[in-house]
């Protein structure tokens, strides 16, 4: 049976591939926490006197992410955090997560706000996918859901008055993400989930030096329940394919993610200055319009929305 490396006394529950380190589960959560810490303060990820919007999907990320900053909130007086839900209107699959939310903010005790596509939107993706307005707009369920979230989290940060927003965005995320725009013939705009002055509530991504593997050891161990039910539009995203392969070639050789988000993050960083400083008039997100795709799509529906008999 092997010992963990850290404390010596434990059994090992946990080898981090990278390292090679062995862990038992109590070094494993401190040293989980510690590096969580560690990327707040690389990145200057939040104020002392932050109201800190946490958007919780109800998946294990988002649980442990407002799990792990209810309780660092705690040192920080100044600080509050709130929780916020987006109901994207997918029967069957929403309704578990936002119970799994609704549940946790109760037991820690966090103020919790839920927002649908419906009110805001007056379209649920399931209405999207059963009518002729997938035709009309052309896009995916899941491009569609992710433009309408992040519209949606942008306008429930401004409810609440958020400071900020914090997402569980992993390490992997963030470098898929990465790769749906470089194979879009695209190179980012901008780091992911790091504090930028140009937008009004800036969105952070505390996880954003932590693997997935490690932020799912960590929500079990912390007694989180997990959802079961996948999304039925899951089968449609495009990020499952780069998912599948960037997770198979961290298997094979450990530490290419960190070594890709280095690079990567390093190139990104030279071109921002390059890219336009011309904003979207609607999210202030770097566009070569009046409006950034995303807002554009966002106005189309609602358009569409609008015109169409209900
Ligand atoms: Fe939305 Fe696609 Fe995620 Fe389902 S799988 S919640 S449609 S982004
Ligand atoms: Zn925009």
């Amino acid at each position: 049976m092997s010992i963990c490396n850290r404390c010596n006394l434990e059994r090992a529950v946990y080898k981090r591939a990278v390292s090679g380190e062995l862990l038992c589960k109590s070094c494993f959560m401190e040293s989980f926490e510690k590096r969580v810490r560690r990327t707040i303060s690389k990145y200057d990820l939040f104020r002392e006197d932050d109201r800190i919007a946490v958007a919780l999907s109800g998946g294990k990320d988002s649980l442990a992410l407002l799990k792990l900053l209810w309780k660092l909130e705690r040192e920080f007086p100044m600080a509050s955090v709130v929780a916020i839900t987006i109901d994207e209107g997918i029967p069957g699959y929403r309704d578990e997560s936002l119970k799994l939310a609704v549940d946790f903010c109760r037991k820690l005790g966090v103020e919790h706000h839920v927002y649908t596509f419906r009110e805001l939107f007056n379209v649920t993706v399931h209405e999207y996918m059963s009518t002729s307005l997938r035709e009309r707009v052309g896009l995916g369920p899941c491009s569609l859901c992710g433009i309408l979230r992040r519209r949606a989290i942008d306008i429930a940060a401004e409810k609440v008055n958020a400071t900020v927003v914090a997402t569980a965005h992993t390490l992997d995320d963030i470098i898929q993400t990465y790769f749906m725009e470089i194979l879009r013939g695209d190179l980012p705009k901008g780091l992911i989930g790091v504090r930028t002055r140009d937008v009004s509530i800036p969105r952070v991504a505390p996880f954003r030096l932590t693997p997935e593997n490690e932020v799912v050891l960590y929500a079990y161990f912390s007694g989180i329940s997990f959802q079961e039910t996948p999304c039925p539009y899951a089968s449609y995203s495009q990020r499952d394919l780069i998912r599948r392969f960037l997770t198979e070639f961290e298997d094979n050789h450990p530490g290419s993610l960190y070594a890709a988000m280095a690079r990567l993050e390093e190139l990104i960083r030279s071109h921002e200055r390059e890219v336009s400083k011309n904003r979207c008039r609607i999210c202030l997100s770097p566009s070569s319009g009046e409006l950034c795709r995303a807002c554009q799509v966002v106005e189309e529906l609602l358009q569409l929305r609008a015109t169409s008999s209900p």
